[in-house]
């Protein structure tokens, strides 16, 4: 299943695959303020098809998880990190998928706060 996503301005886009669901909120310092739905795939099914519009990273704490965003709008469409297992994760921000219905897609939450 590929799901296209974008950040507001289209500068960032991006081609995913895997099936789509399994939605995670996050109650860390980050995810509660920018709002983010996340859904994770391995790092490979993850396709940025404008590699070369410039993706600002932001990182904080560990700097293990690279949280990237667009630097003309400010959405944050997608992030990198690594799995407790060492494999090359993306967390893609669901709330900058295009054409899917949230609400029909359970919301697991996941407390990144006391990690
Ligand atoms: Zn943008």
């Amino acid at each position: 299943m590929k799901i296209n996503g974008s950040c507001h301005c289209g500068n960032i886009r991006y081609q995913a695959d895997g099936e789509f669901g399994d939605l995670l909120s996050c109650n860390c310092s980050i995810c509660s303020k920018r709002g983010s739905l996340l859904w994770f795939i391995p790092r490979s099914n993850l396709s940025v098809s404008t590699p070369d519009k410039p993706l600002s990273t932001y990182t904080f704490n560990s700097h293990k998880i690279k949280h990237h965003f667009c630097p003309v709008c400010g959405c944050a469409p997608f992030g990198e990190g690594e799995d407790g297992k060492g494999n090359s994760m993306a967390a893609i921000n669901a709330r900058c998928v295009d054409n899917v219905d949230l609400s029909q897609f359970k919301i697991n939450h996941f407390d990144g706060k006391s990690l």
